[in-house]
């Protein structure tokens, strides 16, 4: 490689037709500055759309940025998840210990709140001091009958993975232990967020074939259905990266199987829908399945030609959280008729690098905890038209003069299923054929 790139990371970094494998699913490296956000940020993007729970962090006031508005979960009942409280840190507990400040924010959440379930975050600083977040839970879950769980989320302990399993890990907490399958088939959605009510869609899909929606984790979720959800006959994962550990685990505590699916893209909407219906193996399930594709790909295919039409050429880049998501962008803008450039996530999985290596274009650049220095080099490399990412590789992209398409916490429209087929699109044109990107390179 004749790029200049940190010696460590040059593993971490492949072409498509190079013959190397690509190292991944490891801490960052320190100095590289990673795209990566930390433990209990990951803990704390799966939790919170819990909509009727609270949430306090225990740590400084900066540890709460993550809040419910930079993820957008929407709700169709309690507003709860809306609030957050922090335990706000300062130097005299960095000294003497957190704990009594601790005891104290969860008792004035439940006095002034009525909170019934609580989950209580450790940070950098509570891990760095040793606070015992774990007994001061279950102490106030003795004192005031509520449940208190503890997620163990100290940013240092290692990449936004291990958040995803600390909060899968809180969540088979809530979970009731006894099973009563329901009669009539049902799934539980699991790793949806309802960015943009996106989980409703998968919901009104799933019942339209005639599937009962059991629960929905952990968007648009409350307590009581995530008690009951392992009573369900399957669990469909979506986002594979953050809740693959919550359905192999209640495949081995609840015996639930589990597929995964992704409703990014037309190709990947339909192969998810078809998965989901042969697991049961149900005819009426598998015609009301095939109905349903029919009906939706009629309502887009103008749309979808029309963007097809304008987009065809054009070249792509892709930096997203999982894996799994990339997968389906690729495909997706296969499905447009542009080219992937650049594909890479931060916590993607061998497995998963392995799927892209073999589905992008062969001149293709994959690589994995990218930092900024890193995506400029490779954007600009590849003349990109467009990068798909999320929250942090915005300014980057419009620094760059690139076109940018949000696919995560901030975006206001869903992009999943054939209607997200449709508003990925036109995002993706819109961007792209923004006059600013012309008045960038004049001035
Ligand atoms: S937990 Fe640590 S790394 Fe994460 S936001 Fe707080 S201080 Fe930063």
């Amino acid at each position: 490689m004749n790029y200049s790139i940190l010696e460590e990371r040059k593993k971490s970094i492949i072409f498509k037709n190079d013959n190397a494998y690509l190292d991944c699913d490891k801490d960052s490296i320190a100095g590289s500055i990673s795209q990566r956000a930390c433990v209990y940020s990951g803990a704390r993007v799966v939790l919170n759309p819990i909509t009727d729970a609270y949430h306090i962090i225990h740590g400084p006031i900066g540890c709460a940025a993550y809040t419910w508005d930079i993820r957008g979960s929407l709700s169709s009942g309690s507003e709860n998840y809306r609030n957050s409280f922090c335990t706000d840190l300062k130097e005299e507990e960095i000294i003497f210990g957190g704990e009594t400040k601790l005891k104290n924010a969860i008792q004035e959440v439940v006095n002034r709140f009525n909170a019934k379930v609580i989950f209580v975050y450790s940070t950098c600083i509570a891990g760095i001091i040793g606070d015992d977040v774990k007994s001061v839970c279950k102490d106030a879950e003795k004192k005031f009958g509520i449940r208190a769980i503890p997620v163990n989320s100290s940013g240092f302990l290692g990449t936004k993975s291990k958040g995803y399993k600390a909060a899968c890990e809180a969540i088979l907490k809530l979970m009731n232990n006894k099973v009563e399958k329901t009669k009539e088939p049902s799934v539980n959605v699991i790793g949806d967020f309802n960015l943009a009510g996106e989980t409703w869609i998968i919901k009104s899909y799933l019942e339209t074939v005639g599937l009962k929606v059991k629960s929905t984790l952990t968007g648009d979720s409350n307590c009581e259905l995530i008690k009951s959800a392992p009573n369900a006959w399957l669990n469909a994962v979506q986002c594979a990266g953050s809740m693959t550990h919550l359905a192999k685990r209640m495949n081995e505590i609840y015996g639930i199987p589990f597929v995964k699916i992704s409703f990014v893209g037309i190709d990947d909407t339909k192969d998810s829908l078809f998965k989901i219906a042969d697991f049961f193996g149900d005819s009426d399930i598998l015609l009301k399945t095939k109905k349903l594709i029919e009906i939706e790909e009629i309502k887009i295919k103008d749309d979808i030609y029309h963007f097809r039409d304008k987009l065809k050429g054009k070249k792509a880049a892709i930096y997203v959280g999982g894996g799994f998501k990339a997968i389906s962008l690729i495909k997706q803008f296969d499905e447009l008729g542009m080219k992937t450039v650049l594909v890479g996530t931060q916590t993607g999985k061998k497995e998963e690098y392995e799927i892209i290596k073999s589905i992008a274009p062969d001149d293709a650049v994959i690589l994995d905890d990218a930092n900024p220095a890193e995506l400029e080099l490779f954007l600009t490399e590849n003349s990109v038209d467009v990068l798909v990412g999320g929250v942090k590789e915005r300014p980057l992209s419009y620094k760059l003069g690139i076109a940018f398409c949000d696919h995560n916490h901030e975006r206001k429209h869903p992009l999943c299923g054939f209607v997200g087929a449709v508003n990925f699109a036109k995002e993706v044109y819109e961007s792209i054929e923004s006059p600013i990107w012309r008045i960038v390179k004049e001035i």
